[in-house]
């Protein structure tokens, strides 16, 4: 459809198909354009000409300005257009179909991805809003309280993956364990993770037998794993290497203490339905090691 036309005093080419794909019309806008063209075409009056055609451009600018309008609507963010985005929140079929080894083995390599700082983005929004009916987390970690061990980034988990239970000295007591048999038994979890971490001041506290109100009887769980350490040489938190022992020592102590006070954990890890592991953070690399 293209015509040389007078314009405001000068001849142009004038391609009214090639003006409406480029301004990206839709087809009833289209239509109606070219209509209004070919109405146009029959005006033979040059002045009444010249009007139409600035109403036509008019046209032009009035719906192009609302098309550009139109397309800065921010459209609901999907997750393959989140950059860098690969998980998403796991459901129940995906728990399932999982086992306790290849949970270990996806902590691992979150874990490498945490040391070299490159952990997963994640459309934390959108996590919350799908995992908001329901949960099917992979594992259950027990960890120390300490500040500077955030354990989902230490494992590049999002929201809805892991149970986490904290307490100072990462011990069992009861509320744990039913907390433990909640993730598992209940939720499906295939893992408990017992991690302890270096330079822990609880369990400097346990060796130095501290006392001071309630952390006096909260430090009376850590002590068994202090006096399991067979080392003759200085038992004080002053030596970097017998705290070291401690620290794993109450690793230990602790998966042993969910085998022997909750048969329900005893019986499903038995069965392989779930693996109780154990590991200690190191706090100058970030490495998480498994015992
Ligand atoms: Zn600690």
């Amino acid at each position: 459809m293209m015509d040389r036309m007078e314009l405001w005093g000068r001849t142009v080419n004038f391609s009214i198909s090639e003006w409406v794909l480029l301004l990206n019309i839709d087809h009833q806008i289209r239509k109606y354009v070219e209509q209004l063209y070919l109405t146009f075409k029959s005006i033979h009056m040059k002045k009444v000409k010249l009007f139409v055609s600035t109403l036509v451009i008019l046209t032009f600018m009035i719906t192009s300005c609302n098309q550009v309008t139109k397309t800065e609507d921010p459209p609901e963010p999907q997750n393959d257009q989140i950059v860098g985005l690969v998980e998403d929140v796991l459901t129940k079929e995906e728990q399932e179909a999982l086992t306790p080894d290849m949970v270990i083995q996806s902590f691992k390599e979150g874990n490498e991805r945490f040391m070299r700082n490159d952990l997963t983005a994640r459309n934390h929004s959108e996590q919350v809003r799908k995992s908001a009916g329901a949960q099917f987390p992979k594992a259950i970690v027990l960890s120390c309280v300490d500040s500077r061990v955030p354990v989902e980034d230490v494992f590049d988990r999002g929201i809805g993956d892991v149970f986490v239970a904290r307490v100072a000295g990462n011990f069992v007591n009861e509320d744990i364990l039913g907390s433990m048999e909640f993730a598992c038994k209940v939720s499906g979890a295939k893992l408990i993770l017992v991690m302890g971490h270096e330079h822990c001041g609880a369990v400097k506290a346990a060796v130095d037998d501290v006392k001071l109100g309630n952390i006096t009887p909260m430090l009376s769980k850590i002590r068994p794993a202090v006096e399991a350490v067979e080392y003759t040489g200085d038992r004080t938190s002053g030596n970097k290497d017998f705290v070291h022992m401690v620290c794993e020592s109450n690793v230990q102590h602790t998966m042993k203490k969910i085998r022997e006070d909750s048969p329900i954990l005893k019986e499903m890890a038995d069965n392989g339905e779930i693996r109780i592991v154990g590991a200690v953070y190191d706090m100058d690399t970030g490495k998480v090691s498994f015992l």
